[in-house]
């Protein structure tokens, strides 16, 4: 007996001091310190903040039904920025993009070296009239109020645009141009998925031969008590996202009175495939996440730190702990929601034809054909038909290591060292997946605090942004700017 517990205990021992050695040494601190950034001018907060309170009052409203579109809101919004930003609109090539995108072209010092892309999107989702009242201000009034700029786009994304607006224009008036070519793509279609705007961008580029250092969209965030067990901020820079299906599933059975009805009607097989469709979901992989742990490992608790340095042997522990909750299980896998179900149209009538929607987000590695296959399969029945519609792959993972991260991290840790970079996998689409052929490098990220509050009001109610923080997000493209030219 004695000694069946030391051959267990040594063993144990050993294994047990692995492991923490391993958590110990696994995490190293990879955060930038004494990064330095260009120094920024003394910005005119107030007068940047009525240029950006009068944006948002010109309604560039992205409607699902495109029949609503308003032509002049955005031929408006173009003449806007002409106004604003003179010294732009003097040096930059202006192009426009299927009428109502716009792409600036402002050449660097050095033609040699390839140039940068930012982007960001000139329309805004609309109001819902439901809680139009509940508005603190009108949604689309621009008001000021204590420092705060109230409307629809303050944050998604007239903040993007007014902001590198600015911050180009005050480069140019301290009689600087950035050092490589940059290029601005302002879409007027991003709230219904960029077909019209950036996806025309990127084929203006590919068309010219015109590929890019880095590109950089929104996406990220300064993130404020969203990452559990982190208490610093967290800038999360997304270096890839997620892929996009809806499957339609389809049964076709011959109809009749309901009154006669045979075992199994096309509703009731499409109800059985359904099942097998939600009992069979995609496999979870932390791959996505390990980039993201690497950066944000150290600032961990020990004992979680012991649990992702181990993942050989802890990975189900750390994956069905992240499966438990939805936002963290949207990160390891694919997911799976049934969303749409259509099936008679008549209580006594029995359906010739039932169909559900199922939207599916890929994971970075799976594909839409390794989607539909694994549903295919999960469903194994001949009358379930399945078609793809509305397919986009997930994208490529950007590099950690390229001149662009590199750049974002060290603007980011300069501005503000108490703030920790991670890389991270954006769950929802951006313009940007437009241009992945373009670039190796494709970053997404605003510098604006994101915690649960501010992140209801992104396309909610009361989107707001504080002077103070738009001053930031200015100054945050200012330094980019600035700092483009070691390659
Ligand atoms: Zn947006």
């Amino acid at each position: 007996m004695k000694k069946l517990t030391i051959f267990l205990i040594v063993p144990l021992t050993i294994l047990a001091a692995f492991m923490l050695y391993r958590a110990d040494t696994q995490f190293p601190d990879r955060q930038l310190y004494e990064a330095a950034i260009p120094s920024l001018p003394q910005f005119e907060s107030e007068a940047m903040a009525l240029r950006l309170a009068e944006a948002i009052r010109i309604r560039t409203i992205s409607h699902d039904d495109r029949s609503n579109f308003d032509a002049e809101a955005f031929l408006g919004f173009h003449r806007y920025l002409e106004d604003s930003f003179p010294r732009v609109h003097a040096v930059a090539e202006r192009e426009l993009i299927n009428d109502y995108s716009l792409v600036y072209r402002i050449d660097g010092r050095d033609r040699e070296l390839k140039p940068a892309l930012f982007m960001g999107h000139m329309d805004v989702v609309p109001v819902d009239p439901a809680t139009a009242d509940q508005w603190s201000h009108d949604p689309f009034s621009g008001a000021i109020e204590d420092g705060v700029i109230w409307g629809r786009g303050a944050i998604d994304d007239k903040l993007t645009v007014m902001a590198l607006m600015e911050a180009m224009e005050a480069l140019l008036a301290s009689g600087n141009v950035p050092a490589r070519t940059v290029y601005f793509a302002f879409g007027h279609d991003e709230e219904v998925g960029g077909k019209d705007g950036a996806r025309q961008a990127a084929a203006y580029f590919r068309d010219r031969g015109v590929s890019f250092e880095f590109v950089l969209d929104e996406g990220g965030a300064v993130t404020e008590g969203m990452i559990s067990a982190v208490e610093a901020p967290v800038a999360v820079i997304g270096i890839a996202e997620k892929g996009y299906v809806n499957l339609h599933l389809t049964v076709a059975a011959a109809g009749g009175h309901s009154s006669q009805p045979p075992p199994h009607t096309a509703a009731g097989i499409l109800a059985q495939a359904i099942v097998r469709v939600e009992d069979n979901p995609f496999p979870a992989s932390l791959s996505a996440m390990e980039p993201n742990f690497a950066y944000i490992g150290h600032y961990l608790p020990f004992g979680t730190r012991v649990a992702l340095a181990n993942t050989w042997l802890l990975g189900p522990l750390v994956e069905s702990t992240l499966l438990a909750e939805a936002t963290t299980a949207a990160s390891i896998r694919t997911t799976t929601a049934v969303t749409m179900l259509e099936g008679s149209s008549k209580s006594n009538i029995l359906p010739t034809r039932a169909e559900a929607v199922v939207n599916f987000r890929i994971l970075p590695g799976d594909s839409v054909a390794s989607v539909q296959r694994h549903i295919e399969r999960a469903i194994d029945d001949p009358r379930v038909s399945v078609r793809a519609e509305m397919a986009n792959e997930p994208s490529p993972v950007s590099s950690t290591e390229s001149f662009g991260f590199r750049l974002l991290e060290r603007t980011i840790r300069g501005m503000d060292d108490s703030v920790l970079v991670a890389p991270y996998l954006v769950q929802g689409g951006t313009d940007a997946k437009h241009f992945v052929d373009l670039s190796d490098s494709v970053y997404r990220f605003v510098m604006f605090r994101a915690n649960p509050t501010t992140m209801k009001r992104v396309h909610g109610i009361d989107e707001q942004i504080a002077i103070d923080e738009y001053t930031r997000a200015v100054g945050f493209y200012y330094a980019l700017l600035s700092d483009l030219d070691a390659a």
